[in-house]
């Protein structure tokens, strides 16, 4: 049993056991961890050209990236959500050809996450939908299309309830809460013991990254 939580989404590059998030341009892998790269909705704000994907390919296809994002839409910021979605768009092509699984983050934008992946006949591509806040309706959905839910330090208990324990991730993100104190507070709402979320969700992570 792994007695250390994986984090599943961080910006912290100092981090270990971690899938560590960062943009393109600031991708300098360290020996020993592994990253997610990809172009934040928030930084959409213009359309991007081909340097800016040339560059996030080149980043994706490392392998010590095992994941794509993050990416997504956000409602209440960044690009118009027309060329959120393109970018969006642009990601899940991207994890589909390198299969690896996507970062997603979504504020308010689930059913056109949804929906743009549907579209580009893409549903194979695995969506972890990170710093989930929605409810257990949402919840619900998003599992049923295969996706693996990543809770940080403010959730909805509802929706983690919702949540099979094998689909289930945690992270701290930017959040100042350690990760093993979120992995406490999901145990509490889950009524299991802290070590069990530890042990799962580190299983969890490993799996779909396939870290060995
Ligand atoms: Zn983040």
């Amino acid at each position: 049993m792994n007695p250390y939580p994986f984090d599943f989404h961080t910006h912290c590059l100092k981090a270990t056991e971690a899938l560590i998030s960062v943009s393109p341009h600031h991708f300098t892998p360290e020996p020993g961890k592994w990253y997610s790269v990809g172009i934040h909705p928030w930084y959409t704000t213009e359309r991007l050209g081909t340097a800016d994907y040339d560059l996030l390919e080149q980043c994706a296809s490392h392998q010590q990236v095992l994941a794509i994002g993050e990416t997504g839409m956000d409602r209440r910021q960044g690009a118009d959500l027309d060329i959120q979605r393109q970018v969006f768009a642009h990601h899940l092509q991207l994890a589909a050809a390198l299969g690896k699984p996507v970062v997603v983050h979504s504020v308010k934008t689930s059913q056109e996450v949804l929906a743009v992946r549907r579209t580009l006949g893409l549903t194979d591509v695995i969506l972890a939908i990170h710093g989930m806040r929605a409810n257990e309706h949402v919840a619900r959905q998003l599992l049923d299309e295969g996706c693996y839910l990543s809770f940080g330090a403010r959730f909805n208990p509802r929706a983690l309830q919702e949540t099979p324990i094998e689909r289930l991730l945690i992270e701290s993100d930017e959040n100042p809460t350690p990760i093993e104190e979120v992995a406490a507070t999901v145990a509490t709402h889950l009524g299991v013991s802290t070590e069990a979320v530890i042990s799962q969700t580190s299983i969890n992570a490993r799996r779909l990254l396939q870290i060995p």
